[in-house]
């Protein structure tokens, strides 16, 4: 058995009020109460953290965000940086995510700087990796991996490669319903590790590698049991506390 501690992180995308937040963790605390060797996150948008940093506090629950600027300070409008996160309490943060390259122009050289500079400032990063429908269908998948990990953890120095997480997420099991086999997860997050030991051997041994992809209660189980697979990037099962709940006991199993 790894010795890697789960990690079931939640990303709500741009769900939720503060007051729905509110309700939100109020409901799911006191589900959480018995779950034990899983480290639980929950990635909110910004409007949301003080508030949830607040709420989770004393708590197993650790609050994320879901993107940032790498720069401290500067002319950036509508930016949000490191300092700032760290500053309102909050662990850690979600970078690459595939809608934010989709919709927003995240590129790998971006990350190559967020990444590094979420770790300076005190922060857990989760870089988000993945292939396209087309990808896959053109056995692409391992030359985008390759790139998307080497770039975006090009900058980390050998010795803090392991604090970063690593979130294996096939594009075209996004919010589709269509997740992945548990074989093709296993596949893809152990080549996702072989990557990481490219660089450090005893990097990859610690670094931890999660699925994302229409992850739900009924699949869980599985995905979660494969050998390579430490933990699950949640998009909208993790919206229902009892949903989210439900995927976290599974990773103590
Ligand atoms: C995600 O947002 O990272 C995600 C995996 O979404 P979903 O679980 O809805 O597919």
């Amino acid at each position: 058995m790894s010795a890697r501690t789960p990690l079931i992180a939640g990303n709500w995308k741009m769900y939720k009020t503060e007051a729905q937040a509110e309700d939100y963790i109020q409901a799911l605390l006191p589900l959480l109460s018995s779950v034990d060797g899983v480290e639980v996150a929950i990635c909110v948008p910004f409007t949301d953290l003080r508030a949830m940093v607040d709420s989770a506090r004393g708590s197993r629950v650790e609050v994320y965000a879901q993107n940032m600027h790498q720069e401290p300070e500067g002319a950036f409008t509508g930016e949000v940086s490191p300092v700032m996160l760290s500053d309102v309490g909050v662990q850690g943060v979600v970078l690459g995510h595939s809608e934010r390259r989709a919709c927003f122009g995240e590129t790998d050289k971006a990350l190559a700087l967020k990444v590094p500079a979420a770790l300076e400032a005190g922060l857990r990063p989760i870089l988000c990796v993945g292939e396209t429908e087309e990808e896959r269908d053109n056995d692409d998948t391992e030359r985008k991996l390759r790139q998307q990990v080497r770039d975006g953890l090009a900058r980390v120095p050998d010795e803090r490669l392991a604090e970063v997480t690593i979130a294996y997420e096939p594009i075209w099991a996004i919010g589709t319903g269509r997740v992945a086999s548990a074989e093709q997860a296993q596949e893809a997050v152990a080549f996702v590790r072989a990557l990481v030991g490219d660089r450090d051997q005893r990097a990859a041994e610690g670094v931890r590698i999660l699925y994302g992809g229409s992850v739900k209660p009924e699949n869980a189980a599985e995905l979660l049991g494969q050998a390579d697979v430490d933990g699950a990037l949640v998009g909208g099962a993790s919206l229902d506390a009892e949903c989210f709940a439900q995927i976290v006991a599974a990773a103590t199993r």
